[in-house]
């Protein structure tokens, strides 16, 4: 469904926001991509909208090379990609039907499909009573609901959600994304779930990418990672997770990483999480880790001291 081979995205000649990035995503799945502000998250999906073009590598989405594919042609790959956003861009002077309603009027789609369709979209979302209403009304998940309707409206095959539950109350975002996860089974879609925060994917992502400074860290299937994280950085930001039980959160070791996070426009030599990594050493300021399946069953990590452990 979508492959990244190899890609870089330098926005110019010394700021690369992505190195030699490898992801793969089937048909069906559900990736969760996280990492730090300005690890790249953003630009990963800026590369699947074809809003930019790779610097080197390949980006391939349903079996198309976006690399040269001419821009007549990328409102065709659009048409097959919903997006939900953090702020979901709601007009509040409009209905929340007229709302759901205007991808399908951009593609001219006849008034009477248009109807069922806006009603079918707020049904799998459980809307359909509110359709009257002005956005304004609605509580926040609600809103964030509509927002979701709307980027189903299409019939995409991939939903990419970028922070969609960040703005929410923690006791919302756990129905929102519970809708997105049943939505993701029932219809088959591909979905990229994109969050700094990796509690509020326990237990919904079948894989998991964590990005640091444009570089991927480590890239696992979700229980794997969750049982067994292998990567420093993936390490600390599980450290970073509540646990519910009181005892063992009061047992856990401190979250904090050492040190800044360097400035993208001037990384570190070697592997750029050297600087707050606890097993640097001097060879880590050499040589760039590769990002490697240290497992054989897909758990990748890019770290020159995660050995290889066979499962
Ligand atoms: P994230 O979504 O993880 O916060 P981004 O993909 O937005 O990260 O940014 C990655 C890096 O690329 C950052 O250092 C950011 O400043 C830089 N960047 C993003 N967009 C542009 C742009 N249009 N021009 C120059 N630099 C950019």
């Amino acid at each position: 469904m979508i492959e990244f081979r190899q890609v870089t995205k330098r926005y110019d000649s010394d700021h690369t926001a992505l190195r030699q990035v490898n992801f793969g995503l089937e048909r069906g799945e559900l990736a969760f991509l996280t990492g730090h502000s300005g690890a790249g998250k953003s630009t990963l999906l800026k590369l699947i909208m074809v809003m930019e073009r790779p610097s080197a590598g390949e980006v391939i989405v349903g079996g198309q090379v976006l690399n040269t594919l001419p821009r007549r042609q990328v409102p065709y790959i659009r048409r097959h990609i919903g997006v939900v956003f953090q702020n979901h861009q709601l007009l509040f002077d409009r209905t929340v039907f007229d709302n759901v309603a205007m991808p399908l009027e951009v593609m001219g789609t006849p008034a009477r499909d248009i109807g069922r369709r806006v009603r079918a979209a707020l049904d799998k979302v459980g809307l359909l009573s509110k359709e009257k209403m002005n956005p304004m009304q609605l509580s926040g998940g609600e809103q964030q609901r509509v927002g979701i309707a709307r980027a189903l409206i299409l019939e995409p095959k991939l939903i990419i959600c970028d922070e969609p539950v960040s703005a929410l109350d923690v006791s919302v975002q756990a129905q929102v994304i519970n809708l997105l996860k049943n939505l993701q089974r029932d219809m088959g879609l591909s979905l990229i779930f994109i969050a700094h925060d990796l509690s509020v994917v326990k237990h919904i992502s079948d894989r998991v990418m964590v990005l640091y400074l444009g570089n991927v860290a480590e890239n696992a299937p979700r229980a794997e990672l969750f049982a067994n994280p292998r990567h420093p950085y993936t390490q600390a930001l599980m450290a970073a997770v509540p646990i519910p039980d009181p005892e063992r959160e009061r047992a856990k070791p401190p979250a904090e990483l050492e040190g800044d996070l360097p400035s993208p426009m001037n990384p570190p030599s070697g592997c750029v999480f050297r600087t707050r990594c606890p097993l640097a050493t001097d060879y880590c300021s050499r040589e760039v880790p590769v990002l490697e399946d240290k497992t054989g069953a897909g758990h990748w990590v890019a770290c020159h001291y995660v050995e290889r452990q066979e499962s």
